[in-house]
């Protein structure tokens, strides 16, 4: 009763600030050297752990900035493998990591947007935006298109509104062991997507198929497993992850 309270009393987005808080409090008290966030550049003894009944990651969360396992993955991808913090090209980034939306303080053309209007400077619906064809020249989508209900929507839109030889770099939650996505839309409630699914709001589960899904004739797409350019210590320093989340699929167009 108290937390329904709480969350009918206090906005999301100051709830998301105390819990950032809380945090960093947390964080304080794991100080040390084996692990290393590239994206804060803080180390600590060790990560915080993330877990829903159903998996605990040990190691996952940077206690100062959030960054995730795929969060750190990813900036690693994008500072040492492309020319997004170059000059100032036209970014689009859909639910924007914190730690990640800070290095993007300078440049003017970053767009952060999300459908919670409490989660992101612009409310968009990526099914149907309101961005001109050929718009950016990077979209960063980690972790979105799971929870999509008409997927193949937003990947169409996305491709429209990226330029000729732009980027979209996508990543999700991929059930290694199955070929296929798995969804069945009889699968509703909160419980029975965890169950299913394995997080509490995923629409699908997706499956090694996931390439398939986002080929289409205007693009070209890449998978790349980006833990495979750290050794064994670094992968442990960094915690980049099992692979079930972390694979970075690269749409270019053509
Ligand atoms: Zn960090």
């Amino acid at each position: 009763m108290i937390k329904t309270y709480y969350k009918k009393l206090i906005s999301e987005k100051i709830r998301n600030r105390i819990h950032d808080l809380i945090r960093k409090i947390k964080g304080l008290f794991l100080r040390g050297n084996q692990f290393y966030c590239n994206c804060c550049s803080h180390s600590f003894r060790k990560f915080l752990p993330k877990g829903n009944g159903i998996e605990l990651r040990n190691n996952a969360i940077c206690p100062h900035c959030g960054s995730l396992e795929r969060t750190r993955l990813l900036y690693f991808y994008l500072c040492n493998e492309t020319k997004i913090f170059n000059s100032q090209p036209f970014v689009l980034h859909i639910a924007p990591e914190q730690t990640l939306k800070n290095k993007f303080k300078t440049n003017p053309n970053y767009y952060d947007v999300d459908i919670n209007p409490q989660l992101a400077t612009y409310q968009v619906d990526i099914t149907k935006t309101s961005f001109g064809d050929n718009t950016f020249d990077f979209i960063i989508c980690s972790h979105v298109l799971g929870h999509i209900k008409n997927e193949k929507q937003a990947i169409n839109e996305l491709y429209r509104i990226l330029k000729k030889d732009g980027k979209l770099f996508t990543l999700t939650l991929i059930n290694v062991q199955s070929e296929h996505t798995f969804e069945d839309q009889n699968i509703e409630t909160e419980t029975k997507k965890t169950q299913s699914y394995g997080e509490k709001d995923l629409e699908r589960l997706h499956g090694r198929d996931f390439i398939k899904r986002l080929a289409s004739p205007q693009v070209d797409v890449q998978q790349i497993d980006y833990r495979l350019h750290f050794s064994a210590d670094d992968n442990l320093k960094y915690s980049l992850g099992n692979g079930n989340r972390e694979i970075i699929y690269v749409s270019t167009k053509i």
